[in-house]
């Protein structure tokens, strides 16, 4: 398994690191550092400049053990190692934007992406966490008991149902992930008590019961399997409420008429959850106008995230 680092990725990294007031690199170090990344000014093509800048940086990189800390994390899950041809990391500048993905090529094979943000070089203990929870995403995408697939898409269901679907297997794959972590016993980033809540909004049609039921046997599963959460993600009841939202159709959250609909797909997760504080039944797949998007995502600012 090769590592693959986008360039903007490591100098972020590195730059957060030579900044860190507490516990940084010795200063004579990141002066060093400063120094060699200045006279590289002096090369002329842009294209070999950029190239030594950017092994001058990975080099730091490896200095400073910030290549410990994703390899550490990765090399708890064995199959990634033995299946993917590449592990690539590269810069989300925004929440909404980081997690892992798997690419399948002809050429190139697997290739297992993970974009996050670089400031979570500023907490070790959080970004080992993240990176666990993502990391198990891409082992059971690779496993074979997982039977996982990218196609999740229902037919007869139309855009808002599909998203309702989407939303509600991200959810379950999140539970069964962190169930097997904290059984291991790992920290993870949701707590059962956070997830049981997650879960009981989600699927709050069901009876009591049987949400205890299901919640309680996702939690322990040591072998949860793809075809099992999206049987679970399909269930019909509740999808009804899941309307594209219509032009001139009421807001869910303001109840005013609107025919501007904030794009469901830009809504990240503090406005969703600053929503939820107040309305706990929504959904994403029920829309929301662009106005009360706003107002959320403001209030979501400013509430300190549970993480
Ligand atoms: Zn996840
Ligand atoms: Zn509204």
């Amino acid at each position: 398994m090769q590592l693959r680092y986008a360039d903007d990725f490591v100098e972020g990294a590195v730059f957060i690191c030579a900044n860190r007031r507490r516990c940084g690199p010795p200063p004579l170090q990141v002066r060093r550092f400063h120094l060699a990344r200045e006279k590289l000014y002096s090369i002329l093509d842009p294209d070999e400049r950029n190239t030594a800048f950017f092994k001058l940086q990975l080099e730091w990189f490896r200095e400073w053990g910030l290549e410990k800390m994703l390899v550490g994390p990765a090399d708890e899950f064995p199959l990634l190692r033995r299946m993917l041809n590449a592990l690539v990391f590269r810069r989300a500048r925004i929440q909404r934007d980081e997690g892992a993905e798997l690419y399948v090529g002809t050429e190139n094979g697997r290739s297992g992406v993970v974009a996050l943000r670089i400031e979570r070089f500023d907490q070790p203990d959080e970004l080992v966490r993240f990176l666990r929870h993502e990391f198990a995403h891409i082992n059971d995408m690779l496993d074979p008991a997982f039977g996982y697939s990218p196609e999740v898409h229902l037919p007869g269901r139309n855009a808002a149902q599909q998203r309702l679907t989407r939303e509600r297997y991200r959810l379950l794959w999140d539970i069964a992930i962190d169930g097997r972590l904290a059984a291991a016993p790992r920290a993870t980033l949701g707590g059962r008590e956070q997830h049981r809540v997650a879960f009981d909004r989600m699927f709050g049609f069901w009876p009591e019961s049987r949400r205890r039921e299901v919640f309680d046997a996702l939690w322990v599963d040591r072998q949860p399997r793809h075809v099992d959460l999206l049987a679970i993600a399909s269930d019909p009841r509740g999808l009804d409420s899941a309307h594209e939202p219509l032009p001139g159709a009421a807001c869910p959250l303001c109840g005013f008429a609107t025919f501007a609909w904030a794009d469901a797909d830009a809504i990240a997760a503090p406005t969703v959850m600053a929503i939820h504080e107040e309305y706990p039944q929504w959904t994403l797949a029920q829309g929301t106008c662009r106005r009360c998007a706003e107002i959320y995502r403001l209030i979501g600012k400013r509430a300190p995230l549970p993480v």
